[in-house]
């Protein structure tokens, strides 16, 4: 965050230099970019057009005519077009993988029109049959089973021979990527000391076909410490030949944008290397336009730094290339992934489905279970990113692929609303919920302005929620003209931190009264009631084990309570065993528990209890055990205090 501060401030200093608009009036709000050198490599992951095209798909110009769309992203400001390419995604009757059905072929075709206008091509080898990716390196079937020695010779050929067909086509190959996220794996092989032999074949290749061109290895995960440092110390001692260290760079997935920095700042420092952000995206909408599932949706466990909106996905754009444009030392360049990839029809899915199976205009088809049984070949189908791309679902360009060249100038008119941020509250179902009265506004700009905002609450909507037992709801209201959300989980609250003790159980504390042989905090999700964790304790001999767990609550607003807890154990012989609570040092409610045999878990609840205020609230269990045969042993979990009506 502080870092976004520090860009912003620099950004807002230098504003007055700036000419107010840009010479292409656009509604996009964009930043200028100070130090933009003039041969930054904005580049654009183009790999599906040509299948996309075969299914039907028109792509069309800011002006309405359809157009080659590689002349409406060179006419955007795209200096690269990036391919990638497989050695062979067809199974044995030849019917395509999927993913663009990309051989060399249709790099050859996709290179071929980039040159046309200008553009040059980055060769990306996965030197694979299908996908590679940090999650699978799988061997191309016409090298498996080779030796690394073989297999360095066939790659090398292979390479080789590519780039003859793409230089005989007279395309103009800019840079070669060598392997594709390749993260300790490659082609099959899983370690570097195999890995690094591949890519020196793959460096060498590219040397002699096409010396100016750059040698680009490629990984992902920038967020994983010491990673990158990690895979550069590697290459460095294997002496690979190589110019530009590349990463991924999902704003969703991969941590910040100083981390970024930091990572290829070190990188870029200690080898003299090139740095740049081989693939970033961002979504534009939440919806689905192709009746295929996408990876970047609402919910689900992910950074959500800019709205999914059209000026959220330009903001990701300008916000990746300032960092590598100033605060990362030889940054060349940014490749956005892949803006070409749109729906092949909004019809139906059965529609879209034909085209997938016989263009492979989807990410995998049926096909693909010839090779990648376990993922392809079980959720194949269509486009998981036509979110993310820059066109829309009819071909129509989004203003956000205008961010390119409004990125050298800046387009800084006054922001405005562009979405409302949502709301997300956990409400006692004893409790009134009580709704902000704002809510933010996320500007164009990316700052946020507080609105306020009209709830659609009504007195019996409200009534249900709290009556219905837990469960979620969505409100909705107005705000600035937009509609407003707020997620509301209607809950049991409980008022204990670490209840069920898998935070380790630093808020609990044991107190032994006599001298039991074992009180701690157990990870063993067998003898748990929920998670993995629990309080424990065992003594073999008998009348040893007598203590107390408790825990002191900083503070409870006035009301009434009852506390919940649960108990299993064994060979306890005679037991005094009770949940309690004390206010101010004296019990005000207790429960009577009991331990039997091992995983009868004994659930008890106290009466409820009046809380109006006080110096200190302690909920605990006292636990007093004779002990029998092999001494007494238990588990205590899941302690809860919850509001009684
Ligand atoms: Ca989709």
């Amino acid at each position: 965050m502080k870092f976004l501060c520090l860009i912003l401030l620099i950004a807002l200093s230098v504003s007055v230099f700036s000419p107010a608009f840009s010479e292409e009036e656009s509604s996009l709000y964009v930043r200028k970019i100070e130090n933009l050198p003039d041969d930054f490599i904005f580049g654009m992951d183009a790999s599906c057009v040509v299948a996309l095209e075969d299914s039907g798909v028109k792509y069309y110009d800011f002006d309405g005519n359809e157009e080659d769309v590689f002349k409406v992203l060179a006419d955007n400001g795209i200096t690269h077009i990036r391919v990638r390419i497989w050695n062979h995604p067809y199974d044995m009757a030849g019917r395509g993988y999927g993913g663009g059905n990309n051989d060399i072929e249709k790099a050859v075709k996709i290179g071929r029109r980039a040159t046309k206008y200008g553009m040059k091509l980055i060769a990306n080898f996965h030197y694979s049959d299908f996908w590679a990716d940090p999650g699978k390196q799988m061997v191309p079937i016409a090298w498996a089973g080779m030796e690394i020695e073989e297999k360095t010779e066939a790659l090398y050929n292979y390479t080789r021979e590519c780039l003859l067909m793409l230089k005989d086509a007279g395309v103009d190959v800019g840079m070669v990527q060598v392997g594709n996220e390749t993260n300790g794996k490659m082609c099959g092989e899983k370690t570097w000391f195999n890995i690094q032999y591949l890519m020196q074949a793959g460096a060498r290749a590219t040397r002699e076909i096409f010396p100016d061109a750059l040698v680009a290895l490629h990984f992902a995960n920038p967020e994983k410490a010491d990673s990158y440092a990690t895979y550069a110390k590697k290459m460095d001692y294997y002496k690979v030949d190589y110019d530009v260290f590349a990463t991924s760079y999902y704003p969703f997935w991969h941590g910040t944008l100083e981390n970024l920095s930091n990572v290829l700042t070190d990188v870029a420092n200690t080898y003299g290397k090139k740095v740049m952000v081989m693939e970033t995206s961002y979504a534009y909408t939440a919806h689905d336009t192709d009746f295929y599932g996408n990876t970047i949706s609402d919910g689900g466990a992910i950074v959500k730094s800019y709205p999914f909106t059209v000026q959220g996905q330009a903001n990701n754009i300008v916000d990746v290339t300032n960092t590598i444009v100033n605060y990362t030392p030889s940054g060349i360049g940014v490749v956005y992934w892949e803006g070409t990839w749109i729906s092949v029809g909004t019809n139906s899915w059965e529609e879209n489905n034909e085209k997938w199976e016989t263009y492979g205009s989807g990410w995998a088809t049926s096909y693909a279970k010839t090779y990648d049984a376990n993922d392809a070949g079980k959720y194949y189908g269509g486009n998981a990113v036509d979110n993310q791309a820059m066109f829309d679902e009819n071909g129509r360009p989004l203003e956000s692929l205008k961010v390119f060249k409004l990125m050298r100038e800046g387009n800084k008119i006054a922001p405005v609303a562009d979405a409302l941020e949502d709301v997300n509250l956990i409400c006692d179902l004893n409790a009134p919920l009580s709704l902000p009265e704002t809510v933010n506004a996320v500007m164009t700009d990316n700052s946020k302005k507080a609105l306020p905002v009209t709830w659609n609450l009504t007195d019996e909507m409200d009534k249900t929620m709290h009556a219905a037992g837990p469960n979620q709801y969505v409100v909705d209201g107005i705000a600035g003209g937009m509609t407003a959300k707020a997620y509301v989980s209607m809950i049991e609250y409980n008022y204990l931190t670490d209840y069920s003790f898998e935070e380790g159980g630093k808020s609990w504390v044991f107190t032994d009264l006599k001298n039991a042989d074992e009180l701690y905090i157990e990870d063993k999700k067998t003898d748990s009631l929920t998670g993995t964790k629990h309080a424990h304790f065992w003594s073999a001999q008998k009348n040893s084990v007598e203590f107390t767990l408790e825990q002191t609550l900083d503070t409870l607003t006035a009301g009434k309570y009852a506390l919940t807890a649960s108990i299993m154990g064994g060979d306890a012989g005679k037991t005094e065993i009770y949940a309690y609570v004390k206010i101010d040092g004296d019990i005000v409610a207790a429960a009577p528990m009991s331990i039997t045999s091992y995983g009868n878990w004994d659930t008890a609840k106290t009466d409820s209890f009046l809380y109006e205020g006080g110096e200190s609230v302690t909920v605990g269990v006292y636990v007093k055990c004779e002990g029998a045969g092999n001494g007494a042993w238990g588990k205590i979990d899941d302690m809860m205090l919850n509001s009684v009506k």
